[in-house]
């Protein structure tokens, strides 16, 4: 194949992938967002192949100065929207955040306590992970079922045991606050640090629909930024730590990254905007949709995971995926139909080759303009594609009503 056609079926596959999350299908994934067109216009604005290294006002590069005012207003943004002293912007993932936090308070062969997979636990604290490819020590903290958490006494104990130099909270699934004060007291008692993992969680963070773990005593937060948060796909840490703020930054650079991407900053920034008008309204909007999807999938006949708090606090819930073959299996009859999600692990009987659970969140569903309202319907049409043998005849039904949510909510 001649090489402009190449290009031209690229390009087609992204108009394609456009026509899936933007009319095709509704998007029940957390783990993705739909981008401000103004911050998503700013990666293409040609500043993200220029080179940008060093701090700004001593950068090596020469020309430099619009890039480096644009490195500065989205830091303090950062920091502002989050409520912290530091932020730390050069940082390409959620994954490479992790690395910096694991980097700054631990050595090779240190001990770290981190959450298991069955409470949504992410392989980046895990042996598979940067954890384990850092060289640290991973043992599983405890978990409280009903909590979808750590077990605290479990932990303290564990702590006092194992000494380790790193706890770990946050993870892919979580449907109530976590414990931070309590891990910190732990922590602090063993001469441990804390770190956040607020991947998932820093939209409703940012909107304060739930406490934020730094004002709560955790050491650093470590986001995604295009999850919850809606922006560009990369990382950031924000910290009230000086001397971990100094370590990540030298992490950041001359260690992990010279030249970064500039453009993802200018976009990240105008996210940032977003949340600043419209976080606190957002996040309560993902929340009320994710508890009323979860009340009307529950009164459809479904396996919704419950704690001792209900379904969730969160802007994310969860299926139990047993009886649909799993949480993949579910998820690949949901793209029959025009639904995108994908499974989780719950703390319930495993199930063999797959995923015991289904996860379901709300970040694209709300920015689309899905509100409490339309969860009876949206929990029928669900129901009706995890029992049907033929989920793909109910695609034409979701995709005409996806359609007619057409205009974005909730930016700048
Ligand atoms: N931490 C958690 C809890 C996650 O769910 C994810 C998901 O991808 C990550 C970290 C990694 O983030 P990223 O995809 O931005 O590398």
């Amino acid at each position: 194949e001649d090489s402009a056609s190449i290009a031209a079926r690229i390009e087609a596959l992204a108009a394609n992938n456009r026509r899936i999350h933007e009319a095709e299908c509704f998007n029940l994934n957390p783990a993705t967002n739909v981008m401000n067109p103004r911050a998503e216009a700013l990666l293409a604005s040609g500043i993200g192949s220029r080179p940008s290294l060093g701090y700004p006002g001593d950068k090596y590069e020469m020309g430099l100065e619009a890039i480096e005012e644009i490195e500065v207003i989205a830091a303090s943004l950062a920091a502002e929207v989050f409520e912290a002293k530091f932020a730390e912007i050069r940082v390409p993932s959620g994954a490479i955040a992790n690395l910096y936090g694991f980097m700054a308070t631990c050595k090779p062969g240190d001990t770290i306590i981190a959450p298991p997979a069955s409470v949504g636990g992410h392989v980046t604290h895990h042996a598979g992970g940067c954890a384990g490819l850092y060289g640290l020590q991973i043992i599983e903290a405890p978990v409280d079922s009903d909590g979808y958490t750590v077990d605290l006494a479990g932990l303290a104990d564990l702590a006092r045991k194992e000494r380790p130099k790193l706890i770990t909270l946050g993870a892919s699934l979580n449907l109530f606050e976590h414990p931070v004060r309590e891990v910190r007291a732990i922590a602090d008692e063993v001469g441990a640090k804390l770190l956040f993992d607020a991947a998932h969680q820093c939209g409703i963070i940012a909107g304060k629909a739930w406490r934020n773990p730094l004002a709560e005593g955790a050491h650093m937060m470590t986001m995604s930024t295009y999850k919850s948060l809606g922006g560009p796909a990369g990382g950031l840490i924000v910290s009230n730590d000086a001397a971990l703020a100094e370590r990540l930054d030298a992490i950041a650079f001359p260690g992990m990254t010279a030249n970064f991407d500039a453009a993802k900053s200018a976009a990240l920034a105008v996210t940032l905007l977003d949340w600043r008008a419209h976080g606190v309204a957002y996040a309560a909007q993902m929340v009320a949709v994710a508890q009323a999807l979860a009340a009307a999938l529950e009164a459809e006949g479904l396996p919704v995971f419950k704690g001792a708090q209900g379904a969730t606090n969160s802007h994310q819930f969860a299926i139990a995926a047993a009886g649909f073959g799993g949480g993949q299996a579910a998820s690949k009859t949901l793209r029959k139909a025009g639904f995108l999600a994908c499974g989780i692990g719950l703390p319930i009987d495993p199930v063999a080759g797959d995923m015991n659970g289904l996860r379901i969140g709300t970040p694209e569903l709300v920015r689309w303009g899905v509100t409490p309202d339309d969860a009876p319907r949206m929990a029928g049409l669900i129901a009706q594609a995890l029992r049907s043998n033929d989920a793909s005849a109910l695609l034409p039904e979701v995709s005409a009503w996806r359609q007619g949510f057409d205009a974005l909510h909730y930016i700048t």
